[in-house]
């Protein structure tokens, strides 16, 4: 069996059910698989709302890519009960769960040389446990049948060590990580030894001196981010899901140029983002996180990795954004749990799969690898 790397806070997750600020049994796909489907089949269990048997498989939503559970009016899951507990772990037991239901939030990735366990940031308790320890990988040591995969565990190995790197602001990391991907993707035959030479303090150090001398314009940075967030939700808000998380704000952001002079949101920027220090370091911890999640999957490419870097940062536009226009509808105040339940509601709007990321990808923009200054557009020079 191929060695384990593991989050290191895997063993200590425990779901909190219905004490849960955010439960993940309403507003999104649950897959069923099909075993799952099968021992479904002649079963039922009591409906509280009309007091009848409902069907499990009556339950049921086909697609082109399998079976899901179809939500109720309310978009909950039909199998939860007032409580906010399960009722076919209640009535029937845990192995009537499908495998989405049973393993959630454990995300387990087979590589050819090793498995890789962690917990994805869509459960508030994952974020809970990432708010207060950081992030890496507790790994045995790990023998390379395929040099690709060794190559490309490296090229993660240097996003994190500049990720890390607190002599950084966060938004310079992306940027630094950014242009060392774009380099990396020059390279007609990768090895381990240019990967360390990309990401080397040697190359960074005068690249950080000319981001530094750069020119940002914050207000595009601004717009731009809001303009991501407003695409990224368009398709939740017609369907009505996470309405109470995104609509207030989608309203907001809407209206923010009629509503505020440039200098006027500046101001408004540099007070929430002197705010949001408190919680830099929750947002450092979220980004590794996420490099340790998603920018390396079985089979991936290098270009693979820099499209997810890509989406990775997108995500953290809209995710400060968000915190942003929450901010200034909260007039001022922003306390933890809100961030908490954000990060959560974020990673299940833009978790997307990697064929769609593609696909927004392209449809969004005229090439699918971006060039440095739109990556440096979309960040700004802010702290974080
Ligand atoms: S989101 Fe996490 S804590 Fe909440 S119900 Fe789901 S698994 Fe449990």
């Amino acid at each position: 069996m191929n060695p384990s790397v593991k989050i290191n806070y895997y063993d200590t997750f425990k779901c909190t059910a219905d004490k849960c600020s955010l439960t993940c049994c309403q507003e999104w796909r649950i897959a069923v698989d099909e075993d799952t489907e099968k021992k479904w089949v002649g079963h039922q269990i009591k409906d509280d709302a009309t007091n009848k048997a409902l069907s499990l498989c009556g339950c049921l939503k086909k697609e082109d890519t399998g079976s899901i559970i179809e939500l109720n009016e309310e978009k909950k899951c039909p199998f939860l009960n007032q409580d906010k507990l399960c009722k076919l772990v209640i009535g029937l037991g845990e192995d009537f769960l499908s495998k989405t239901c049973q393993t959630f939030p454990r995300q387990v990735k087979d590589f050819k040389d090793r498995q890789e366990c962690s917990l994805t940031l869509c459960c508030p308790v994952v974020v809970d446990l990432i708010s207060e320890q950081e992030p890496e990988m507790l790994q045995e040591t790990l023998v390379w049948s395929s040099q690709e995969e060794a190559v490309l565990y490296e090229v993660r190995e240097m996003m994190l060590r500049i990720m890390k790197n607190d002599a950084y602001t966060l938004t310079e990391r992306m940027l630094m990580i950014f242009y060392s991907l774009l380099e990396l993707l020059e390279v007609e035959r990768l090895t381990i030894e240019k990967v360390k030479a990309v990401g080397s303090e040697k190359q960074l150090k005068p690249l950080i001196k000319a981001i530094r001398q750069m020119d940002f314009s914050i207000i595009d940075s601004i717009l731009e981010s809001n303009e991501l967030f407003l695409d990224v939700v368009e398709n939740y808000r017609k369907q009505g899901l996470y309405i109470e998380y995104l609509e207030p704000i989608a309203q907001i952001a809407e209206g923010i140029e009629e509503h505020y002079e440039d200098k006027q949101l500046l101001e408004k920027q540099a007070e929430f983002i002197k705010n949001l220090e408190a919680h830099e370091k929750l947002l450092k911890h979220y980004l590794i996180a996420e490099i340790l999640g998603s920018s390396l999957l079985p089979e991936s490419s290098l270009e693979d990795m820099v499209v997810a870097f890509e989406w990775l940062v997108l995500e953290y536009s809209v995710i400060r954004q968000v915190l942003f226009l929450k901010w200034l509808e909260l007039e001022g105040s922003l306390p933890y749990e809100v961030i908490r339940d954000y990060l959560s509601v974020l990673s299940r709007v833009t978790g997307y799969d990697a064929d769609d990321v593609y696909e927004f990808l392209e449809m969004s923009f005229e090439d699918i690898i971006w060039d440095w200054g739109y990556m440096a557009m979309v960040l700004g020079n802010l702290k974080i």
